[in-house]
């Protein structure tokens, strides 16, 4: 089995053979066909503070967004059957605490996260996965495709955190590939969208795929100034903070109209002082946080979406590599010559 490999905690990759995993009674073993680089998976990477805070173990193997085939099947497994074509959902939760217990599975407090906290990942050509993360794709739905879901879960999830109303404006702060799947969905649902980005080839990128009736360039300053012509003086009536940077955190607070909502699911390194009692108290908003997507409701409505041609989730991929390749996809996404990159084991 041929895999992208962390060995040790130094930054770098290696391609190595490693043994062919044998699923337990309750896992599914799945031929990769198609798996995409995450951000974390540039943590890892990397080896930064983030990939240290994770404590993820080595050696393991990288990635975690991925579809394929189920090849085989544990004794215990009900829902899934060998032949079926899936997608990895990367929360392992633990069935068994009380946010498992009452309906929001993806904060379990005692999270795995596939990919990230365990030594499997999907850079390889089979993974194991437990059956309750294997995800049921529509029949014919192209590998690339399918491996997109995970990432534009969270997308979905950030709309559906917002609960948008009809005629909302909406800015999406960040043209990443969640960003994009954002402004996609909020388009679907008729709201004015204006994006913004500060760096050149995603702003292009989001020109081409994105659905924001303007792509602002946020490097060139005057941001807030150049949202508020654009979406009108009275501010945006959601605002989506995509970026995870201290000054895209503090732009949506004062870009957001009063009694406003913004979401927020950047992870932020620089931890911003912010002006709650001007921005936040004054001005009446409400600030949403969320991470990951709700197991599966985020799921079946992308597939919804996807299935009516109303978000385009390949819009996304720049780059297509063999596994063999897999460093020059580390590369360009660590150069930022790439939105996102897929693998084809
Ligand atoms: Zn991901
Ligand atoms: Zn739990």
């Amino acid at each position: 089995l041929k895999a992208v490999m962390k060995v040790d905690t130094k930054p770098g990759i290696k391609i190595m053979d490693t043994d062919k995993p044998k699923p337990g009674p309750r896992d599914v073993l799945v031929r990769v066909k198609a798996t995409a680089y995450c951000g974390s998976d540039l943590h890892l990477y990397k080896w930064d503070g983030q990939a240290v805070k994770w404590n993820s173990p080595v050696p393991r193997i990288l990635g975690h967004e991925f579809s394929g085939d189920v090849v085989e099947v544990g004794k215990n497994v009900t829902m899934v059957k060998v032949g079926d074509q899936v997608a990895g959902e990367t929360h392992i939760p633990c069935e068994q605490c009380y946010m498992c217990r009452t309906g929001r599975m993806h904060i379990c407090e005692n999270m795995k996260i596939f990919g990230v906290h365990v030594p499997e990942g999907s850079f390889a050509e089979y993974a194991v996965i437990p059956e309750t993360i294997a995800y049921k794709l529509p029949p014919e739905t192209p590998y690339d495709v399918g491996a997109l879901y995970e990432p534009c879960g969270v997308a979905m999830h950030a709309v559906q955190r917002a609960a948008p109303n009809p005629g909302d404006t909406a800015v999406i702060l960040g043209c990443g590939p969640i960003g994009i799947y954002v402004q996609q969905i909020m388009k679907a649902l008729g709201s004015d969208v204006v994006a913004t980005d500060i760096k050149k080839f995603r702003i292009e990128h989001a020109r081409r795929v994105g659905a924001a009736r303007e792509v602002i360039d946020a490097s060139a300053g005057n941001v807030v100034e150049k949202i508020k012509a654009t979406v009108g003086q009275r501010g945006a009536d959601i605002v989506f903070e995509a970026a995870g940077a201290g000054d895209t955190i503090r732009q949506s607070l004062d870009i957001v109209a009063k009694a406003g909502k913004v979401v927020l699911f950047g992870a932020s390194p620089d931890n911003p002082t912010l002006d709650t009692t001007t921005y936040i108290v004054y001005k009446e908003i409400d600030v949403l946080g969320l991470t990951g997507r709700y197991m599966y409701s985020t799921w079946d409505r992308v597939q919804r979406l996807v299935t009516r041609g109303l978000v385009d989730l390949k819009s996304v991929v720049t780059h297509q590599l063999p596994l063999e390749e897999a460093e020059d996809g580390f590369q360009l996404l660590l150069k930022g010559e790439a939105s996102k990159v897929i693998l084809n084991p």
